[in-house]
């Protein structure tokens, strides 16, 4: 099959060609139609993620169908249309029992602990519990968005956060993650501020719901956010991953507000100062939200399906897998208005 991979970190990806992949006993093997290029493909590039081993072919934002079953799968047959949780779990341990895939104690991740999909097949552990059946009428574009960013922002602000209507929702860092997380917070009755430096990235974070914007070029952010919900919002997310964006995210909180860093903090940024006075005073709570186990995709699926959300408003440029190294390798510096999705093999 035809594959992105690199042999080195930080060293360019290539297309080339290896071997197609066959299914385990409980696995699957699925022919790739869509693949979303994402800042988690351009850390494990970085060389911030110690569970890649190299040679490596990044990719986990993926739709596709199923081309080969492994003997000791029994929900899911050659043919079905699928996505997968960038987490997959192993289906034995505690949290796996628990409900709580997306903090599997022995993970597999598509594109980081195994080869995922910058290729035109990829191999999927435990397929009976961690693929995902998708709508006939769902593109596969689309469909790929759910499995990071969007399933990662409906945890985030439904299961986590716990928002619901009236309550002030500021979403700092409006990427894939930050505008899913506005949409997614509109729709269950939010009020809520998108805060980018970007322009064009708060206009569309107005289309999609929010009821003010502030760019962070132009305003002390946190002060702006307490201005507007006099007294602070309920639950703020780093949808980025920065230092600044998770520090103006805890500061704009009112008493007994939720932080809710999504954003990946890695290399540089793995230790932030957390400013501990306000999170003491204050009783606030820090939570990290990371995935969301398949079980929970029909509730945002039902969502998608009766117009609630949109997801196929945040799909950018679609580009082909030779186009794929050069995304990756510029992942960090645009972050573009919408999901850049490899479509064509
Ligand atoms: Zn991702
Ligand atoms: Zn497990």
């Amino acid at each position: 099959m035809k594959a992105v991979l690199f042999e080195k970190f930080q060293e360019a990806p290539r297309l080339v060609t290896v071997d197609d992949p066959s299914p385990e006993a409980h696995g699957v093997v699925l022919k790739v139609a869509a693949t979303g290029v994402c800042r988690s493909d351009w850390h494990g590039w970085m060389g911030h993620d110690s569970d890649i081993e190299l040679p490596h072919i990044p990719g986990h934002e993926l739709a596709g169908v199923v081309e080969a079953v492994g003997k000791d799968v029994t929900n899911w047959k050659v043919g079905d249309k699928v996505t997968v949780p960038f987490i997959c779990g192993c289906g034995s341990c505690s949290e796996c029992h628990a409900g709580h895939q997306q903090v599997c104690l022995h993970q597999e991740q598509p594109g980081f602990t195994h080869w995922g999909s910058f290729a035109e097949y990829v191999g999927i552990h435990q397929a009976d519990l961690n693929l995902v059946s998708l709508p006939e009428s769902m593109d596969f574009a689309t469909a790929a968005s759910l499995g990071c960013r969007f399933a990662t922002s409906f945890r985030a602000v439904i299961d986590q956060g716990r928002v619901s209507a009236g309550q002030w929702v500021a979403v700092h860092g409006c990427g894939g993650v930050g505008l899913s997380a506005v949409m997614i917070a509109a729709a269950a009755g939010a009020n809520v501020i998108g805060v980018d430096l970007d322009p064009a990235k708060l206009a569309l974070a107005q289309d999609l719901g929010a009821v003010a914007v502030i760019n962070g070029t132009e305003a002390d952010v946190a002060q702006a956010i307490h201005d507007i919900t006099r007294g602070g919002a309920h639950v703020s997310l780093d949808a980025l991953g920065h230092p600044v964006t998770m520090t103006n995210s805890i500061l704009c909180l009112r008493p007994r507000g939720k932080h809710i860093q999504v954003g990946l903090m890695l290399g540089e940024h793995a230790a932030p100062a957390i400013p501990m006075p306000k999170i003491v005073g204050q009783e606030i709570e820090l939570l990290g939200s990371h995935g969301m186990q398949a079980h929970r995709y029909g509730a945002m699926l039902d969502m998608v399906a009766s117009g609630k959300l949109d997801p196929a408003r945040l799909v950018g440029a679609q580009i082909s897998l030779a186009e794929a190294p050069e995304a990756l390798i510029n992942m960090n510096k645009f972050q573009s208005v919408g999901a850049t999705v490899i479509t064509r093999f």
